[in-house]
């Protein structure tokens, strides 16, 4: 059988040149080529008219450009949400977020096709684990958004194209800043791909997102979490954590049960000791559930000496988990005691692009 043609999102730009060298193309070629990818955010071979014909044919012949055409779209009517449902190369759905808070563009992207682990309010862990997603099918997501931001003409684009970042900023049509690997899936069960798209998305000649400006949530996989501190990934990580003893996560995280809270903890401190970053808990509020001052109380005595900032989010309705979210009030007393007995803070995620399930936990697609 003949081999798969490369997706040319799963290339880092050192990659795309040993390609160029071994096909013996001209290094200017290369340049052009990612500007194409990620500047102009150009959908097809085809329109990439100063790529000589030689150059364009052998890609046509031997490489494929992984875009995912959008088999539904919604727009939330809260103004700022807009969901992507995207299809993959294999029909395989995937869902991407593009979020506009208080001038932020961010873009809310998947790791995997589905969710081997399991947590019980989760629509994504509800559907199950069907696949990992490649690097390239997490990059062209970002892609994706980032051409749905940037609608400026294409002469203007294309007339900037060497200008620099600045010139580019001027053309118009917002830039994605920020991305957050909290869409479908666990991004460190799908380690390698991940973090080739993390430094695929962070190329400056690229779409060239700051390190600060990617931040991967985890449920709490432990040896992921030691191997970023250990390769000292430039990102920003979020643990779900939404249980302060073991059994209270087990009952709600099932892959706690492989990583106990204990271990976590550690693995946690370790990261801040190797990195000097501070971690963002997240802590899904469920009410009667684990919404109490008592369990505000526990979440500051754990996370006591951490550099932590722990983000509440009031639970987000899906089909298989019958738990009500906190009330505002609630959950302003919870962070009232972890400020003011912990001086720990924290903050209480907006409920945005609910009435599309475009929040927290809510992606899924239908098998
Ligand atoms: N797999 C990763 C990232 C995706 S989920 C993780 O679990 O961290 C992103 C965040 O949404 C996690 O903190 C997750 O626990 C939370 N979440 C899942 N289902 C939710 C729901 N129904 N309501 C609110 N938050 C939810
Ligand atoms: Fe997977 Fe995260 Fe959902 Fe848990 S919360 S099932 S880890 S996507």
């Amino acid at each position: 059988m003949p081999a798969a043609p490369t997706n040319l999102y799963d290339l880092t730009r050192e990659e795309l040149t040993a390609l160029f060298t071994r096909w013996e193309f001209s290094p200017v070629h290369v340049a052009r080529l990612w500007n194409y990818l990620y500047w102009e955010c150009t959908d097809s071979l085809a329109a990439m008219p100063e790529l000589p014909a030689k150059v364009r044919k052998r890609l046509e012949a031997e490489t494929r450009l992984g875009v995912l055409p959008v088999s539904l779209e919604t727009d939330s009517t809260d103004g700022f949400t807009r969901k992507y449902l995207l299809r993959l190369a294999d029909d395989a759905r995937i869902e991407t977020v593009l979020m506009r808070f208080t001038g932020r563009v961010t873009a809310c992207i998947s790791s995997q096709v589905g969710c081997a682990m399991g947590c019980v309010f989760c629509a994504t862990g509800q559907m199950g684990y069907t696949r990992h997603l490649t690097p390239g099918e997490i990059v062209a997501q970002a892609v994706h958004v980032q051409r749905a931001l940037r609608q400026p003409p294409p002469e203007l684009c294309h007339a900037l194209r060497d200008k620099g970042a600045a010139a580019r900023a001027m053309a118009g049509g917002a830039r994605l800043r920020n991305v957050v690997l909290m869409g479908m899936g666990e991004p460190l069960h799908n380690y390698e791909a991940v973090m080739k798209a993390v430094d695929i998305l962070r190329d400056p000649n690229g779409l060239a997102l700051g390190a600060e400006r990617i931040t991967l949530s985890t449920v709490g996989v432990v040896p992921g979490i030691l191997r970023l501190a250990r390769e000292k990934r430039p990102v920003h990580l979020a643990v779900s954590l939404h249980a302060a003893t073991q059994a209270g996560r087990a009952a709600l995280v099932p892959a706690a049960k492989k990583w106990p809270l204990d271990e976590l903890m550690a693995a946690c401190r370790t990261y801040s000791e190797t990195t000097g970053r501070r971690i963002f808990y997240e802590w899904t509020l469920i009410e009667g559930k684990n919404d109490s001052a008592e369990d505000a109380r526990a979440v500051g005595r754990l996370l006591h000496g951490l550099p932590a900032q722990v983000n509440l989010i009031p639970l987000n309705p899906t089909q298989g988990y019958a738990g009500a979210p906190t009330h505002t009030a609630a959950a302003k007393h919870f962070q009232h005691i972890l400020m003011h007995e912990f001086d720990l803070p924290s903050t209480v995620r907006q409920r945005r692009g609910i009435d599309i399930a475009a929040g927290c936990g809510q992606l899924a697609v239908n098998a």
